[in-house]
């Protein structure tokens, strides 16, 4: 099995009440992060999981009736979190990107897509056919939280399936996720499905991430410590996922992981204290 470095990058922000993240926060609004992992694979070179935000964003949601995801959920892209002057930073440039994994399609983790040219690109086959499928549908699209304009023009000619890769046995420790997709056949990145959100979530397990291992969870939860203290987001919040009872034995999945397993690093895409904790290591 290959080491990975995993860095995790906050790429932008959007503000929203606190109580949609669990049960038990306040009516106020907060900050929710867009992160992003920026991978390096011995072999394979440098990755993303997700892109965060982008400048596209605000492109694809000037018209109506797309302007109602912005102007429900405030998004921030300060120019130093703008991934592209990131990857500046690792000495990269955005055609040195090769492989994108899409853990969902909503607006907030595809915005960049459009940026890295040389990328293929790696998502579920159920959320890729359903995403399709929105094409001309703009105000069912919207308020499911999709822009088809985020996607390349060509990137149904780029994605493939995760679910192509060979199926692995997770580790006992992982229980109740029992398998997943070796995406480049060494184990060192482990596509685990985590069905509720959208109707084909892309987690990512790294066994080695530099001696650690992490499980990226996108937005099958939105908050660490709820995750924790097993509070799933309110119910307004249960409304924006494809399924909901999926989603509940999924969060329910992830409780037992991030008590049980506390040496795994679980990273959800909008959770401030988890990327401070991985990032700052406090
Ligand atoms: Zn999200």
């Amino acid at each position: 099995m290959s080491t990975v470095e995993l860095h995790l990058l906050r790429v932008g922000a959007c503000r929203h009440l606190e109580c949609m993240a669990a049960r038990g926060g306040r009516w106020s609004a907060v900050e929710f992060p867009a992160l992003c992992g920026l991978i390096r694979h011995p072999k394979r070179g440098w990755l993303l999981y997700d892109t965060g935000y982008a400048g596209h964003f605000f492109t694809a949601t000037d018209t109506w009736p797309e302007r109602l995801y912005r102007a429900a959920l405030p998004v921030e892209l300060p120019e130093a979190e703008v991934l592209r002057t990131q990857l500046v930073g690792f000495g990269l440039t955005p055609a040195d990107i090769g492989t994108v994994i899409v853990s969902h399609y909503h607006g907030d983790h595809i915005a960049g897509l459009r940026d890295f040219p040389n990328a293929r690109f790696i998502a579920l086959q159920a959320d890729t056919n359903r995403f399709a499928a929105l094409a001309g549908k703009r105000w069912r699209a919207t308020l499911g939280g999709h822009l088809p304009d985020l996607l390349p023009n060509d990137y149904f000619h780029r994605v493939v399936a995760a679910d192509r890769a060979p199926k692995r046995n997770l580790p006992g420790w992982l229980h109740p996720f029992e398998t997943g997709h070796d995406l480049f056949g060494d184990g060192s990145l482990i596509g685990v499905p985590l069905p509720g959100h959208s109707h084909g979530q892309l987690g990512l397990f790294v066994p080695d991430a530099a001696g650690r291992p992490v499980f990226l969870v996108a937005d099958a939860c939105w908050s660490l410590p709820a995750l924790r203290d097993a509070r799933p987001p309110a119910f307004p919040a249960l409304l924006v996922n494809a399924e909901r009872r999926r989603y509940l034995d999924t969060f329910r999945g992830l409780t037992s992981i991030a008590r049980r397993e506390t040496a795994v690093a679980v990273l959800p895409s909008h959770c401030r204290i988890a990327w401070r904790e991985f990032t700052h290591g406090a």
